[in-house]
């Protein structure tokens, strides 16, 4: 017997049509690429991207074209997004932190036909544009007045080329599982591999997201999505803002300290999200200046681990509440969050961070499981670690083209190729990314719990731990530090603060300082690179 239910498919413009309705005046605020800040509402944004849309299709793209973004977070990458979608096609987003090389592999990996980019990235556009054969048209997202000069053909100035355009336009009327969007993994190993959503898992990520016990949106929040749309869909921001009636504050290029605080406090932003360097920044600003977060309720913090330091300040200092996440670009992004269940909110002190350096609880949706090699399902005890695997409706059931297929399994399950446990209550915590993780002895060593230790320290400013070979053991613990300024910390002060809070026999056996950590195109430890800056270093035998 069947339901006897509508037929509603689950379409990403749908979202649009929502926020337009129901919260029509609410504003998107973004600093724009061009300098000042520009103000419009759901209502407006929504007409222009049915112009997005009427103006695409009248240039010729179809149904299934994937529609390319190199831009910052704006009202216009928005517009973007919503009308490639809205008239068929395949938003896909390039991240302008990769090599010009690996952006244009991307494109020609998925065909892009049409780009549209912000004023900033244009010189990387004349590098690579000549090498992508499928691509026809380049948006510039910007007007006539601020067009740069380029020999590039069939560039156009997004204002003028939409001016074209009335709105007068129906959405395409697609099937809910049909393609949304594209990105690209950061691939710090081998080729980059492409996630392809679909309406279907745009939309039920963003009902996720919007739970209480996830992002817990609602139309009362001011949201400021730091995390780029080019980072894993800005965590689905850009989707369950709208949906909720959140009023969303877009930074544009600008992440630095000074900037971000100044949006938070002049646009009253109560909820924000990022990954830890850029609350790095934030941090040392605030401390510089001596100002304070009067608005600023929630932060989510994932994309790498947050540390614990850092969740310290924020809620003792500033009384901002930390929410720790955990995802994957495969996962939409999101895969849990480390927001309080009962059984874990009377804690207090140091006991509310422990539980908020784990990655948190899945939401529905997520199912997941840890394993060990042999693929046999370990305890939820909160220490046995393995592979950690997942799966749910906006988890990726393949890679486009079928590269990595050795990630998916029969029985439905991803492997996200990071290590960690899970605790009684169904708390996550990653101790690693596979590749990263130290094995000592035959034993494992959790390199991100070594960096939040070291981290904590006064004089530190960023930590990453790597292996390094060992005769007797295989691989030993090499800890590399960044110092805050002006301070120097000496090893010996660092190892001893960090002994007896973690196993004896985990604690680095040296320190190396440097200037600077290198970090991938998403914000993460580039271990492969520091790797191979350390390939050559002998540690101290004693
Ligand atoms: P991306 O697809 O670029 O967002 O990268 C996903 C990967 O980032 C995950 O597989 C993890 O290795 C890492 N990651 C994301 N969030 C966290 C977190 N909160 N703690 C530790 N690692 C994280």
């Amino acid at each position: 017997m069947l339901g006897l239910m509508q037929q509603w498919p689950l379409l990403c413009h749908k979202i649009l049509d929502h926020a337009a309705r129901q919260h029509g005046g609410r504003e998107i605020v973004s600093r724009s690429v061009e300098g000042p800040i520009v103000r419009t509402t759901y209502a407006q944004l929504r007409h222009r991207a049915l112009r997005v849309a009427q103006r695409l299709a009248r240039d010729g793209f179809e149904r299934g074209d994937r529609i390319a973004t190199l831009g910052w977070n704006t009202a216009r990458h928005m517009e973007a997004w919503y009308g490639a979608m809205g008239m068929g096609g395949v938003y896909h987003t390039l991240n302008p932190r990769l090599f010009p090389d690996q952006i244009g592999w991307i494109m020609n990996h998925a065909e892009d036909k049409c780009l549209f980019v912000d004023l900033t990235f244009m010189p990387i556009v004349e590098k690579i544009a000549p090498n992508v054969a499928s691509l026809q048209k380049i948006i510039v997202m910007s007007d006539a007045a601020h067009m740069p000069d380029t020999a590039l053909p069939n560039v156009v100035a997004y204002e003028e080329w939409l001016a074209e355009a009335d709105g007068d336009f129906e959405w395409c009327a697609l099937e809910e599982n049909e393609a949304a969007g594209m990105c690209y993994t950061s691939g710090t190993t081998g080729e980059p591999k492409g996630v392809v959503y679909s309406h279907r898992s745009n939309v039920l990520h963003a009902m996720m997201a919007c739970m209480p016990d996830a992002m817990g949106l609602s139309s009362r929040d001011v949201v400021l999505p730091v995390v780029p749309m080019f980072h894993a869909n800005a965590w689905g921001l850009a989707q369950s803002a709208p949906m909720a009636g959140a009023k969303l504050v877009m930074p544009g290029g600008k992440m630095d300290g000074a900037s971000i605080y100044e949006l938070l406090n002049t646009e009253k932003v109560s909820f924000t999200a990022a990954v830890p360097t850029v609350w790095l920044m934030l941090l040392q600003h605030l401390e510089e200046t001596g100002k304070a977060l009067p608005y600023l309720q929630r932060v989510v913090i994932g994309g790498s681990a947050c540390p614990r330091a850092m969740a310290e300040t924020f809620e003792k200092n500033y009384g901002v509440e930390v929410i720790h996440a955990w995802g994957m670009t495969e996962m939409s992004p999101l895969g849990s969050l480390a927001s309080f269940k009962p059984d874990y909110a009377d804690l207090e002190g140091e006991a509310r961070f422990d539980i908020k350096q784990k990655q948190g609880h899945a939401p529905f949706g997520v199912e997941m499981k840890v394993t060990d090699d042999e693929n046999r399902e370990l305890p939820w005890d909160g220490k046995t670690f393995g592979r950690l695997k997942v799966r749910g409706p906006a988890v990726a059931a393949s890679y486009y083209g079928g590269a990595g297929a050795e990630q998916f399994d029969d029985e439905g399950w991803f492997d996200t190729g990071d290590v960690a446990h899970i605790d009684p209550h169904g708390y996550m915590q990653i101790t690693d990314r596979a590749k990263d993780v130290i094995k000592s002895g035959g034993e494992w060593i959790s390199t991100i719990d070594l960096e939040n230790l070291a981290v904590g320290h006064p004089d530190i400013a960023e930590a990453a731990v790597i292996g390094v070979a060992h005769p007797k053991w295989d691989e030993r613990p090499l800890l590399v530090v960044v110092a805050k300024p002006g301070k120097e910390p000496r090893k010996e002060e660092i190892l001893e603060y960090m002994s007896g809070k973690c196993a004896k026999w985990w604690l680095p056996d040296d320190v190396a300082f440097v200037e600077e950590i290198p970090h991938t195109a998403t914000g993460k430890i580039q271990k492969t690179a520091l790797r191979d800056q350390f390939r050559d270093y002998r540690l101290p035998m004693g």
